[in-house]
């Protein structure tokens, strides 16, 4: 008989050492919606830490969306794609998402997370390869690993190390080769060199494949994300209806219709989990019709991040560089980066410490994440609770 007492034992150890290294992480509940501004413990906070880089997560026109589909379509779906979840909705989702991405079709997935999980195994036996980028989003390396792939990593956007992952794949008699990258590390905010790794693939042969989710809809010409920005193409793209397109739920994978083919076929977080709701899936569509047009709110959240990271780098703040939304603030330690993300709740502010495993133990950080309707009065008073916690826990 299991001991049930001694496993319980067991993990409330792990817990406790969680907590005693300074990980632990602790969940603040917000009073009403995601928004720029959010009620927190009654208190009124700006958010700087959300993925809602058009600010789309409380606009009307998707909740309007989301609220009439309910109306005409119902609630849930209470099956999974093939057998009865797919409504005129759905596929229509698809359409404009293979539409904007500029690519043959689209498959939906519950989130990005399962999209990732989804893509590699039907695609790719263990006669081949696939070559993946060290930061990439725990999703794909748990999709690889689902793979009967070989399984390569290059060290994060490191051309020449991709180079020679290329060359070891193609010596040990790859069939084909598959390069995964996120399009932007989600903890840097570094854009992944698409340009050079396209050639590199061409070069030797490899498919492209690319997670956008913390691109698509504001990042490249039309929002079309960061293989549109490099001027390259990517076979196969992945994202997420979390972040900038509204900031429900949901995923996708983009790309050529034998490839969605199969997927809708073989692709397992698809054959055996259920439809997306018809509300998450008309908002998705509003979403997109606003992003296609959105050249304003793109150049807003351009502005804001380059206000916001001028405003940090004045006050004495070590950034790392780039020009994405992105902007995160180092501060080395952990406990150091928990004690500025309590020290700037003090000041009104709501941001999360990133810390191991997140990020490598010892560039602990505060990710600070720009919106598109983020005022200057809003980004000033953000730079003031900046200055005060920075003196307040002394890194300034
Ligand atoms: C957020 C994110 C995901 C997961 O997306 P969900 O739709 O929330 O599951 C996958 N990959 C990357 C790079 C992400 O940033």
């Amino acid at each position: 008989m299991a001991d049930v007492a001694a496993f319980m034992d067991h993990l409330g150890q792990v817990l406790q050492g969680i907590e005693a290294e300074g990980l632990l992480k602790r969940e603040r509940e917000i009073e009403g919606p995601q928004g720029t501004w959010v009620e927190m413990a009654g208190r009124r906070m700006l958010n700087l830490c959300a993925n809602n880089y058009l600010g789309l997560a409380d606009d009307a026109r998707l909740s309007n969306a989301a609220m009439s589909a309910m109306q005409s379509h119902g609630y849930g779906m209470a099956s999974v794609r093939f057998i009865c979840g797919t409504t005129d909705l759905h596929r229509a989702l698809e359409r404009s998402l293979a539409d904007f991405l500029q690519a043959d079709d689209s498959i939906l997935f519950a989130a990005c997370f399962d999209a990732n999980g989804a893509v590699f195994e039907p695609l790719l036996g263990a006669e081949d390869a696939i070559i993946s980028d060290s930061l990439n989003h725990a999703s794909i390396i748990d999709g690889v690993r689902l793979s009967k792939a070989k399984r390569y990593r290059f060290a994060n956007a490191d051309l020449a190390d991709l180079e020679t992952q290329l060359k070891a794949a193609r010596a040990d008699g790859a069939r084909f080769i598959m390069v995964a990258t996120d399009g932007v590390f989600s903890m840097d905010g570094y854009f992944a060199p698409l340009a050079e790794i396209r050639a590199l693939c061409d070069q030797y042969g490899a498919l492209l494949m690319v997670d956008d989710c913390h691109a698509t809809g504001f990042v490249g010409p039309q929002g079309r994300g960061t293989p549109a920005r490099a001027g390259v193409k990517a076979e196969i793209l992945t994202g997420t209806l979390g972040k900038a397109l509204g900031g429900a739920l949901g995923g996708y994978i983009a790309g050529p219709q034998t490839v969605i083919d199969l997927l809708r076929q073989r692709a397992r977080p698809y054959l055996f989990s259920n439809a997306l709701p018809p509300a998450v899936v008309a908002a998705g569509l509003a979403a997109l019709d606003i992003v296609e047009a959105a050249d304003d709110l793109r150049k807003q959240l351009a502005d804001n991040a380059a206000y916001w990271r001028q405003g940090l780098e004045a006050l004495g703040f070590k950034l790392l560089p780039g020009e994405h939304p992105i902007v995160p603030v180092m501060l080395g330690d952990a406990v150091l980066a928990q004690r500025m993300a309590a020290a700037l709740a003090e000041e009104g502010v709501h941001v999360a410490g990133f810390f191991f495993p997140v990020v490598p133990k010892g560039q602990a950080r505060i990710r600070t994440q720009m919106n598109a309707r983020l005022t200057r009065e809003d980004l000033d008073f953000g730079l003031k609770a900046f200055e005060a916690a920075g003196r307040k826990v002394g890194v300034l």
